[in-house]
């Protein structure tokens, strides 16, 4: 398995951020090189067009412009091979119809990041709070070291990239043999009180089938900030120096928002998989086909996603089932006998007529999604009914919706269930 940890980095410390900016500096000539050389010369007969053919020409662009000797050499071929990459993505573009132009030189704004492939990289010191990140010809980089990487993990590459806040991350791509990841549970003997099932509500939350809700992050501050500095932006004149100071200001905000739900999302879903043995969740790409009106759900869904993701990877990290159910009719099914009837939004109670069964509405659909799951997992004795599920927390638990700032502070939402 191949997946990527990302880690806030602190050049300034060890002062050499002068010197990432200059290597970053050599790989965009390197690039724009390439790009120039792709579109002069005879690809057949001067040998290049194809990252390998291409890559053989470093040695006489080293002779020719020493410069390209300073930096790493591995990382310079990855310069090569992401020009290739980038003609390739052009070529698929153009293949589905889309209007695409070709590809351009890059200026210093526009090429922010080199990758180190295979060697030249070392982490180190990662006991503490701040792990430290050795590049070849660059030097020592204290990171951010808050999850740290498996030890059974293979660092393939690393990604430094300057963030247009002028923030520094480095960006590792790990994989994972698949003979090192925890074996999951055998759905045969799994116990269904060691699974969940998941309802992520339009109005903004997340449901379990043990009863727990927790408030998706109230973004609402942060995002008339966003709406002030956008307005103020717009007033300043284009390229002038304060339009650039605001530009700056609106990337600050963007990318702090970005990363309160990223950290919300990685304490919610690691508590998810780390908690439980199998994780059932909605199918959003069915969900996506269900919905009537299109537009409205985008941004959320966008967030789901991510959210989903989070948790397949991780999933296979702690040794979880992550499993997506078919969301038709979730909400409408009665979870105890499976009578159907149709809820308006604003109901927020499921009381089946059928057979007494009363619980939260989206409650009810995430005892839905746990038992669909159970299904689909093929669990020995699927049949769930809530009773036996939602009251293992005890008929007199007082189950009370966990704020956002509570996962973001604790990563869980056990320590405030009160029981
Ligand atoms: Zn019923």
């Amino acid at each position: 398995m191949r997946y990527t940890y990302r880690f806030r980095a602190y050049s300034a410390r060890t002062g050499v951020t002068a010197e990432l900016d200059r290597h970053i500096d050599i790989h965009r000539q390197a690039y724009n090189h390439t790009h120039y050389e792709y579109n002069r010369l005879d690809t057949d007969e001067d040998n290049i067009g194809s990252t390998y053919q291409h890559q053989k020409r470093l040695t006489e662009w080293k002779d020719e412009w020493p410069v390209f000797s300073e930096v790493h050499s591995k990382a310079l071929q990855k310069t090569v091979e992401r020009f290739y990459t980038n003609l390739l993505t052009l070529s698929k573009k153009k293949q589905n119809g889309h209007n695409v132009g070709r590809l351009k030189r890059k200026s210093p704004r526009e090429y922010q990041s080199m990758t180190y492939s295979q060697s030249g990289f070392e982490l180190k010191n990662t006991s503490g709070r701040y792990a430290t990140l050795w590049l070849s010809k660059i030097g020592e980089i204290p990171i951010r070291y808050h999850r740290p990487v498996l030890e059974d993990a293979l660092i393939k590459e690393v990604t430094v990239k300057k963030e247009k806040t002028g923030e520094w991350y480095v960006t590792f791509g790990l994989e994972l043999e698949d003979a090192a990841l925890p074996e999951k549970p055998d759905p045969k003997k799994l116990n269904a009180q060691d699974c969940v099932g998941i309802d992520l509500g339009i109005q903004n939350y997340v449901y379990t089938s043990k009863g727990d809700s927790v408030d998706w992050l109230d973004l609402s501050e942060e995002y008339e900030r966003l709406r002030r500095e956008q307005r103020s932006l717009s007033r300043k004149e284009h390229s002038s120096s304060n339009w650039e100071k605001q530009r700056r200001k609106v990337a600050t905000v963007k990318r702090r928002i970005k990363r309160k739900v990223e950290d919300f999302q990685h304490k919610l879903s690691t508590w998810l998989v780390t908690t439980y043995d199998a994780v059932f969740v909605e199918d959003l790409n069915v969900s996506e086909l269900l919905q009537s009106e299109g537009n409205a759900r985008n941004k959320q869904d966008a967030a789901w996603r991510q959210f989903i993701e989070m948790l397949e990877y991780k999933g296979d990290l702690y040794g979880t089932h992550v499993v997506q159910v078919n969301p038709a009719g979730t909400t409408k099914e009665c979870a105890d006998c499976g009578v159907e009837r149709v809820k308006p939004l604003w109901v927020r109670e499921h009381s089946c007529p059928s057979c007494g069964f009363e619980a939260n509405r989206d409650e009810n659909a995430a005892y839905n999604a746990l038992s669909r799951g159970l299904q689909k997992l093929g669990v020995g004795h699927a049949e769930v009914t809530p009773a036996e599920t939602a009251t293992a927390v005890g008929e007199d638990s007082v189950q009370e919706s966990v704020s956002a700032s509570c996962v973001v502070e604790t990563g869980s939402l056990g320590v405030v269930r009160k029981t």
